[in-house]
């Protein structure tokens, strides 16, 4: 049996390596990894620290490409791959445009599909937008459904009417990578000695990251407008990874970057970056995978959203829905800084998306249905 497994992000990269590496040295498939690279600086250095070899790369990363572009371009060439290589079953992950293009390609060739983080959905077009309709696709096309949750799988099966027996409950594999990347951090390396020497140890450590389409503009500035605020206080220090798309970059930069309490750096590679998420007080974001990793960290997230398909980890406690409007991010980390009892009560909740063993999980089930 073939098994193809293909991805082009960050985070793709992040919560399918743990699931690659059991294929490749576990499985008895033969198994071959194919990278679109949608955002191909990022995406290297998690293949680096996992030490995963890709069989092919598309290579698609075009600065400024339209969605339709870009969907266009995997359509094409990921065709020459299926006809190459004929694997019996693709793996996508999640919610990007290579999951859905890469289905629908599948899809058309007639190769069964798996769909990891199967289920996530808000229900709203526009948020996360293209997100949301990208793994509503993708969960069209998909004949296996690897959902991290329960409440994902009754999204499949109880609104969706999909067939239960195609469904399976696995937990995230964000925390099999985070398990894994915690066990094998070198702290001698020259990122995290240079960030030991600027991180302030006598200020709490705000972690802030922020990349979604539905935050580009308004939003965007609003939110960095709460940091600076939020930055006039002697007792935090914000520390930034700021993400590679221009959109996010120009306001970032033009906004933050004379503020001295604020350090804007560089993405940071996935080994120093959950190394920096275990120094933080509490974390920022509108990222989907920081929303999972952080419970596993007992570290407060507030979450730049109006809405979020992460919901467990909201109702968990550990997750709190702000907005991007510049009075409620404020207010809301004043809370996290200055009342000690809701600061514990937030970092206390358990990690509803698993134990470390959901690609595990996803392997036997690829084991029993091939
Ligand atoms: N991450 C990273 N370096 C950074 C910021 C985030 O390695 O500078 C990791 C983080 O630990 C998480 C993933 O990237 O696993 C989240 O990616 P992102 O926020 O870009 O995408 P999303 O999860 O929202 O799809």
């Amino acid at each position: 049996k073939k098994v193809l497994v293909v991805f082009g992000t960050r985070p793709e990269a992040i919560k399918m390596a743990p699931l690659v590496k059991l294929l490749k040295e576990e499985a008895g498939f033969e198994t071959k990894v194919c990278l679109t690279a949608q955002h191909r600086e990022m995406l290297d250095q998690v293949l680096d620290f996992f030490k995963i070899i890709p069989d092919f790369d598309l290579d698609l990363m075009k600065p400024n490409q339209s969605l339709n572009e870009l969907a266009s371009r995997i359509l094409s060439k990921i065709d020459v791959v299926l006809n190459n290589f004929k694997p019996d079953l693709v793996l996508v992950h999640g919610d990007t445009t290579t999951s859905s293009m890469v289905a629908l390609a599948a899809f058309h060739k007639q190769i069964k599909i798996g769909h990891v983080e199967a289920g996530l959905r808000t229900y709203d077009k526009t948020a996360p937008f293209p997100e949301e309709i990208n793994r509503q696709i993708t969960g069209r096309l998909a004949d296996f459904h690897f959902s991290p949750t329960k409440k994902s799988a009754d999204n499949l099966i109880e609104i969706e009417k999909v067939d239960k027996k195609t469904v399976f409950i696995t937990g995230n594999t964000v925390i099999d990578a985070l398990l894994w990347g915690l066990k094998h951090i070198n702290e001698h390396r020259d990122e995290i000695v240079n960030l030991k020497q600027k991180i302030n140890s006598k200020k709490k450590l705000i972690l802030i990251t922020g990349h979604r389409r539905e935050n580009f503009g308004d939003k965007f500035k609003e939110f960095c407008k709460a940091l600076l605020e939020l930055a006039k206080r002697d007792d935090v220090q914000l520390i930034y990874p700021v993400h590679l798309n221009p959109n996010v970059q120009d306001v970032v930069y033009k906004m933050l970057s004379e503020h001295t309490n604020i350090l804007l750096i560089h993405p940071l590679d996935y080994e120093v970056f959950i190394w920096l998420m275990n120094q933080s007080y509490f974390i920022i974001t509108d990222s989907g995978g920081v929303q999972e990793e952080a419970p596993s960290l007992g570290k407060p997230v507030l979450v730049t959203r109006d809405v979020t398909e992460r919901q467990e980890a909201v109702e968990s406690g550990v997750v709190k829905l702000v907005g991007t409007d510049y009075a409620k991010i404020l207010k809301e980390s004043e809370i996290l800084l200055d009342n000690k009892v809701a600061y514990n009560n937030m970092c206390k909740s358990s990690n509803p998306y698993g134990d470390g063993k959901a690609s595990k999980k996803i392997l036997k089930t690829i084991l029993e249905v091939n």
